[in-house]
This record gives structure tokens, C-alpha cells and sequence, in this order.
């Protein structure tokens, strides 16, 4: 999902939505455009396929002015990314909208507007949208109705700025599980998909919330929410720290990026669900025809990204019903191999430039792959370019070198993914739509298992003087072992190892005894009882074990020398959750240490 600036003053705008569009140019996009409504009431339109500088040379040569106007950054999900497909669309002349996200119904409105003989003339979901009001105006409905009414006929996830010739000096914002933040100057007011555009405008903003609509004058901001009350949203104060390169409150960067999580997986997940479904074309054009025709997964990365990489053939293998093998990208690269036919190639990096990586993608492209799709942090990155799919991880800025929000973003990418195949996989709806559900409310639940924190800074004393360390866990939670291990090592220098606990008694539980930490995960899941008997083994050698076990699994005590209780949370999801005691266990024994 791309970017949208939007303003209205009592000064030409031009210049401040191009600058606007230049700050939402880290999020990668194909094409821009903007409209101003000019002095004698007339839209004036520019747009240009690829970088924001080539609109600014359009702009150059033929300067238009206006005091109402709308900016979009495209990221093509519906048609092809060309100059005719870019945003800002035109209806009638009348009305002129940018959009992001994805119209859920666009094929039963295009067919609709169809029959009405309107005038369609690109290939996008958006450009509906602006047909879908200007069709409200002439059935004689005021500006505000015909906005209102538009958000009863779309489904699927949106952020739209709306301007009408005939009311210059006005604008109409209106959300659906994509973001809007409204900025508020002096006599002059904003819109902006992200609150960082607004930085240089305005400090003084408003987050919409779902289904909100606010009507945005010069001087005034109404906001009515989803049944149509007015409502007095909350006045937030920006700080310059917004943009990601500070400590703030933290001691390091690695902790801040620990409790950016609820923030970063909440818009990982905007504007790529709606209520039932995961919306495919959020991973590019192309997606429903590939996942459709997806029969096998290869998953490929390094490091963290390897281990997001192994939760998510658990998912693919278990929600979309089909089969998925995960390699390092390292030993991939250099081997032959032999790939079945309808094999979909996924590459997973934070950075996009991981060498392995993306030798590893290079090389899967003298083989006969479907197709290559990158789960990525950094939009314009040779992976994201070199891919025929892409899922952004909308993580942020990660400055600390250990991964953190970015490993939890690819997991939530990875579990959007894994929804998105099975719904052409037969997956049940009702499984889907409770995924769905479950999803959404992964990030009140990441917040609370932030709350462990003084609990876990409380047991580090374990590690103390120790070289050794063992993590044990079983199914879905073993790579979250292995990725504790890593961190741990990576930052604490403290040697670890992560075993499948069944695993235990092939040779590693020679090495248990009270001297070092053995850290098990315990969900609440079809193995516990399993578990349960690998912690009695480890209690016969007189194992010092740390157990983080979900509140409901019944635990004997004296197993176990410290017990973190984590927060319920469904099985599925719980490789998200319990990424984050792991976290902050390695930082506070690095901070020990
Ligand atoms: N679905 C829209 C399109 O393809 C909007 C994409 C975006 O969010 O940039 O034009």
C-alpha cells in the first residue's frame, strides 16, 4: 500500500504535495500523480510512471497552481503501473480521488458502473471509486452523502482523499484498515497516509479510526465516525523522533525495537485484510493467478529471516494444505536441484541485499519456478526488484543489528501469506475469517506479553558467568528456539543451542546439568504432554530449566527453577508471541553480561 498527501490552504499547495510525495518515497512505489483544483475551479492533473523526480519534471515544464489538491505514491496491486493506471482518477470531471489499498468488489462495481455507461479509463480498483461518487452527485446527493454512501457499496481495505471541482477549499478523507492521519495547520489542513509526511507541515494531527469520516476545510475538521456521529478525535502532538532514528526513552536501539512491535506488526497487517479475507493483491497483480496456480513452496533465506522461514512451513503446510521445504539461502545457492512443477520461490531478507539471499533468488531462475515472490523491509531493494511478488513488512527503520520487529513482521507477512494461499487451496471460510480474526488481534497481545518484561530482566541472574545454554521446544515453536539461540549468542556471546525436545534423548541431554540454562517453550497444544515428559528427563539430570509456559498448561513446580507465564494465545499464533520473551532474554543478559 502506497502513499496519499492531501491539502487545502488558502496558498497555491502544488509544491507541498510534491514535497509530501518525496518524503513517502522511502515506502517504494511505480508511479505518481497529483490534482489541484486551480483558481477558476478546473482540475489540473499530473502524472508520471516511475520516481516522484519525473512528476517534478512534468510539474517543471508545465507549473499548475491550486489551493485544493491530492498526491499519490502507486503501488500497482489492480493494472499494470503506467501513467494512465497512477492516481489521482477523474470522474465526470467533477471528482477526483487517490487510493490505497485494494477494492475488494472492484469486479461487481466495474460491472455495475459498466451498465451505467461510465467512462473507465484505467484498469485500477481506484478509479471505481471516483465513478462511485460522481454517480452519488448526480443522483443529486450533497458531496458529504455521495462520500458516505460510497463507503456502504466498497469492501476491502482503504484510505481515499476526495476533492470536488465545485467545492474548492474542501476535502474528504475516509478510512477502512489502512491508514490516515489528518495534520492540522493554521488555516490550512492535511491528510497523509503517514504521519511522518506531515512532519515538516505540522505537528498537530489526528489519527482516523476504522470508518471514520473526516471533512477537511481550511479552517475547520469535522471527523464523524463509522454510524455517521460526529466525534471529537484526539489531538496528538508529533515529535521530531518520529522518524525512527532516535533512542528516545530506550537505553538501546534493540529494546525500542522490541516495543515497537505491537506498532510495526499492527501495519504490517494494515490494509491487507479484510473482515474474512487476507487481500491478495496485496502481494502484486499477479498474485491470485499464481497463488491459484501454486501447488508446492520453496522458502529460502539467512539468519533470522531462515527461521521466520521454518514457522512458515508449518502454516503453508497446515493452512494452505500444501507442501513447503525451507533451505538456507547459503547451501541453496550452490546445489543442484530439482524442483516439481508449480513451485512457488519465496526469498525472505529485512534488508533486500542479503548476498546469499539474493544469489540464491538469481540462481533459482535458471530452474523452472512458477514464480519468485520477496518478503521484504526495505522497498526499494534489489530483492523487491528482482521479484515478481512482494510483501512489504512495514517494520520501520531497524537500527538495532539483532532483528527483532522485522522477524515478527516477517512472521505476520509469512501467516498473511499462508491465509491468502489456502483461500485458493479450499480452506474453510469459517477457519479463514477466525484466522483473520485472530490476526487482528495479534497486536493487543503482543502489548501484553511486553508486559514480562521486568519478570524476565528478574531471571537473567541465571546466565551469570555461564558459557552454555540450551533451548528446547516442539512443533510450530522449535525454529522460535532456535531464533532464542541465535539472539542470545548474537548479542550475549553466551553459547546456545536449540534442540526439538524429542530430540533431547538422542545425545544432547548428555550435556544437561545444573550449571546450565535450558530454556523450554511450554503453548498450550497437542504436544504438551510430550514436553511435559522431556522436562521430567531433564529433571532427573538435575537440569536448571526456565520455563515460558501459557497460563492454561498445568506445570508440576518443581520442574522448573523460574516459571514465565505467558499470555494465551492461540497455537498458531504463538511463534509471534513467544518470539518476544526470547528478545528480551537475550538483551537483558547482554546488558548482564
Ligand atoms: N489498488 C490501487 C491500485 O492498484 C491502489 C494501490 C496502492 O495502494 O498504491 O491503483
Amino acid at each position: 500500500m502506497c502513499g496519499i498527501i492531501g491539502a487545502v490552504a488558502s496558498r497555491d499547495v502544488t509544491s507541498t504535495l510534491l514535497e509530501g510525495l518525496k518524503r513517502l518515497e522511502y515506502r517504494g512505489y511505480d508511479s505518481a500523480g497529483l490534482t489541484v483544483i486551480t483558481s477558476d475551479n478546473q482540475f489540473e492533473r499530473l502524472r508520471a510512471s516511475g520516481k516522484v523526480k519525473y512528476l517534478q519534471k512534468l510539474f517543471d515544464k508545465h507549473p499548475i497552481s491550486g489551493n485544493t489538491g491530492i498526491a499519490h505514491t502507486r503501488w500497482a496491486t489492480h493494472g499494470k503501473p503506467s501513467e494512465q493506471n497512477a492516481h489521482p482518477h477523474i470522474a465526470g470531471n467533477e471528482v477526483a480521488i487517490v487510493h490505497n489499498g485494494i477494492i475488494e468488489n472492484h469486479q461487481i462495481i466495474r460491472a455495475k458502473l459498466l451498465s451505467y455507461r461510465c467512462d473507465i479509463t484505467s484498469e485500477t480498483d481506484s478509479e471505481l471509486i471516483a465513478h462511485l461518487v460522481y454517480l452519488e452527485l448526480n443522483a443529486g446527493n450533497n458531496f458529504f452523502a455521495a462520500v458516505k454512501n460510497l463507503s456502504h457499496e466498497i469492501e476491502g481495505a482503504y484510505a481515499i482523499a476526495i476533492i470536488h471541482r465545485s467545492e474548492p477549499g474542501r476535502m474528504i478523507a475516509i478510512r477502512k484498515s489502512s491508514p490516515l492521519v489528518i495534520g492540522l495547520g493554521t488555516n490550512e489542513n492535511y491528510v497523509a497516509s503517514d504521519a511522518l509526511v506531515l512532519l515538516p507541515l505540522t505537528k498537530r494531527v489526528i489519527y482516523l479510526e476504522d470508518g471514520d469520516i473526516a471533512d477537511i476545510y481550511t479552517d475547520k475538521v469535522i471527523v464523524y465516525d463509522v454510524n455517521g456521529n460526529q466525534v471529537q478525535r484526539e489531538i496528538h502532538i508529533l515529535k521530531d523522533s518520529l522518524a525512527g532514528a532516535e533512542k528516545e526513552k530506550y537505553a538501546h536501539f534493540m529494546l525500542k525495537e522490541i516495543y515497537e512491535q505491537p506498532d510495526a506488526v499492527a501495519k504490517t497487517l494494515e490494509g491487507r485484510l479484510s473482515s474474512r479475507h487476507v487481500l491478495t493483491e496485496a502481494f502484486g497483480i499477479k498474485a491470485p493467478e499464481i497463488f491459484n496456480q501454486t501447488k508446492h513452496v520453496m522458502i529460502v533465506a539467512c539468519g533470522t529471516s531462515y527461521h521466520a522461514g521454518l514457522v512458515a512451513k508449518f502454516w503453508i503446510e497446515e493452512i494452505a494444505g500444501i507442501s513447503c521445504q525451507v533451505e538456507i539461502a547459503s547451501e541453496y545457492r550452490y546445489r543442484q536441484k530439482i524442483v516439481e512443477p508449480d513451485t512457488l520461490f519465496i526469498t525472505i531478507s529485512q534488508s533486500g541485499e542479503t548476498a546469499d539471499t539474493l544469489a540464491a533468488l538469481r540462481s533459482a531462475k535458471k530452474y523452472n519456478y512458477l514464480a519468485t515472490l520477496a518478503i521484504c523491509n526495505m522497498p526499494v531493494s534489489s530483492l523487491v526488484r528482482e521479484s515478481d511478488l512482494v510483501l512489504m513488512t512495514d517494520a520501520g527503520p531497524e537500527i538495532g543489528v539483532a532483528s527483532t520487529k522485522s522477524f515478527t513482521c516477517q512472521l505476520a507477512s509469512l501467516i498473511m501469506l499462508s491465509i491468502a494461499l489456502g483461500s485458493y487451496k479450499g480452506l474453510d471460510p469459517g477457519t479463514e475469517t477466525n484466522l483473520i480474526k485472530l490476526l487482528s488481534s495479534l497486536p493487543r497481545v503482543l502489548e501484553q506479553t511486553l508486559k514480562l518484561d521486568l519478570s524476565i530482566k528478574n531471571i537473567v541472574s541465571d546466565f551469570q558467568n555461564k558459557q552454555d545454554s540450551l533451548f528446547l521446544a516442539r512443533g510450530i515453536l522449535y525454529p522460535i528456539a532456535k531464533e532464542g539461540a541465535l539472539k542470545l549468542k548474537e548479542i550475549s556471546y553466551i553459547h546456545a543451542e536449540a534442540c526439538p525436545a524429542g530430540e533431547l534423548k538422542h545425545g544432547t541431554l548428555a550435556l544437561v546439568n545444573p550449571a546450565m540454562p535450558i530454556i523450554v517453550l511450554v503453548p498450550e497444544d497437542d504436544l504438551v504432554k510430550k514436553i511435559k515428559s522431556n522436562l521430567e528427563e531433564i529433571a532427573t539430570r538435575g537440569g536448571n530449566v526456565i520455563l515460558f509456559a501459557d497460563k492454561r498448561v498445568e506445570l508440576d513446580y518443581s520442574q522448573a527453577r523460574q516459571i514465565i507465564r505467558m499470555p494465551v494465545v492461540e497455537r498458531l499464533l504463538a511463534p509471534i508471541v513467544y518470539s518476544i520473551p526470547m528478545q528480551l532474554l537475550a538483551y537483558y543478559v547482554a546488558l548482564l553480561k
